[in-house]
């Protein structure tokens, strides 16, 4: 017998030894970090801290011991920070492998799928009151009734119905705290930082609804195991994302250029141009151009568009206004909107009703990616052509 003959000894993965320097190093001040905040949940001695504030979204050091850039714990064997980080290391793959058991291949820059479909809420309220469809709240308020989640990590509006525009992460745990946050703010919420609320209220079983930097928090910690904060997430819907603004937006930009004052501003929506409706029925355009400027900070290097890790990713893209464009990614998620067209909770038709959503789609997917620098991990550009040396 030849060593080539005998079982080959199966090769344990090296110890994961990478703390918060690292993290410090290579995705916080290297410009990675989304300010997605799955650090600062997972972090077991609550050391890292988040300001939730115009021009911050970013996680730091709470204690001085060793300065901004190390951690006493992590000297001492703490690694739950990097492995919470969904932009550290290969995040891409290890998140794919664990949903989909595959790596996405290079012909699918949206990431993996099972379906696509337009859906909307039957429910005329819920269908109003979304931002597209309706779909993401009707999702939420059927599994809320359904007891396959007992609350909801989502984004709230600080000021509510007195006309605030501050999206702030808050839980939902039935119809009307649903309701409450239904409809997009394009300014950051790091929903994430409602874990503790969630966990201090009792609840168990979560669903976790954020932007696409914030749907790969749950996979990449269930691959690498940070099983406390890991495990109360059970389900992960995604919001197709190409970027997030500041809040000073509103000011610097609506209110002293437009004279658009915030608390008159009745919804938003971006399609080919900022689309701006006033509580006096007035309807205006802002160049999506111009609004450049306000791209916050953490979304220059995002390379995902469409919420690939999600159970089910929604988008408003396409000729379907006011239907949600839905992509269905896991068992889990499939099995949910089936039940809920059957029970008629929602409408649905298939994705190939408008082509050239999906198409739109793959483009805006393969354009977020190239902002992925060729000096971190590979896996993220994959299915981009070679860059000119
Ligand atoms: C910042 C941002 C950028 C987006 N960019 C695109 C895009 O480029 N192309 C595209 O097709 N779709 C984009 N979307 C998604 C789209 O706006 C809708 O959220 C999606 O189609 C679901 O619509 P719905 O009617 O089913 O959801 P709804 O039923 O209205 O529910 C929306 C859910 O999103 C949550 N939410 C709202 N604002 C935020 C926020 N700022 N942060 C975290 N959670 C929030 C709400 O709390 C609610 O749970 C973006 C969304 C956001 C928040
Ligand atoms: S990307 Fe998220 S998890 Fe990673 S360092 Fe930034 S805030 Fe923390
Ligand atoms: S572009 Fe969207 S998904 Fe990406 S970091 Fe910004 S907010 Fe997150």
């Amino acid at each position: 017998m030849t060593m080539t003959d005998a079982a080959a000894p199966a090769t344990k993965p090296p110890r994961w030894t990478h703390q918060w320097k690292e993290l410090y190093e290579e995705v916080i001040t290297s410009g990675l970090c989304t300010g997605c905040a799955g650090c600062v949940i997972s972090c077991p001695h609550d050391v890292i801290g988040y300001k939730h504030e115009p021009g911050e979204y970013k996680p730091f050091h709470l204690e001085e011991e060793l300065g901004p850039d190390n951690c006493i714990h992590g000297e001492k064997g703490c690694t739950s920070c990097t492995r919470a980080c969904p932009r550290f290391r290969a995040w891409e793959p290890e998140a794919d492998e664990h949903l989909f058991g595959r790596a996405r291949h290079a012909d699918e820059p949206s990431g993996i799928y099972k379906d696509v479909l337009l859906t909307r809420a039957s429910d005329d309220f819920v269908y109003e009151i979304g931002q597209d469809g309706g779909l993401v709240s009707a999702i939420l308020i059927w599994c809320l009734e359904n007891g396959i989640i007992d609350g909801a990590l989502t984004s709230l509006v600080e000021g509510g119905d007195e006309g605030g525009w501050k999206a702030v992460p808050g839980v939902a745990t039935d119809r009307d705290e649903v309701l409450r946050g239904a409809g997009s703010r394009y300014t950051y919420s790091a929903n994430t930082l409602a874990f503790p609320e969630a966990r201090e209220r009792g609840l168990e079983n979560l669903a976790l609804v954020g932007m696409s930097c914030q749907t790969s928090i749950g996979p990449v910690m269930w691959h690498r195991k940070v099983g406390k904060v890991g495990k109360p997430i059970k389900l992960n819907i995604g919001l197709l994302c190409s970027k997030s603004f500041d809040d000073s937006i509103f000011d610097e930009l609506f209110e002293t250029k437009y004279a658009l004052a915030k608390d008159q501003i009745a919804k938003m929506n971006i399609k080919g141009v900022f689309q701006i409706w006033m509580k006096n029925g007035d309807y205006h355009e802002v160049n999506l151009k111009e609004c450049h400027a306000w791209t916050r900070e953490g979304c220059n290097h995002c390379p995902d568009f469409a919420a690939e890790h999600a159970d089910i990713s929604t988008g408003g893209i396409g000729d379907a206004t006011d239907w949600t464009l839905t992509i269905v990614r896991t068992e889990l998620g499939r099995q949910i909107i089936i039940k809920m067209l059957e029970e008629g909770v929602i409408e649905g038709k298939p994705g190939d009703a408008d082509p050239g959503a999906i198409a739109l789609m793959h483009r805006l997917a393969t354009k977020s990616r190239e902002r992925w620098p060729g000096w971190a991990a590979v896996d993220a550009r994959l299915g981009l052509p070679e860059r000119k040396p």
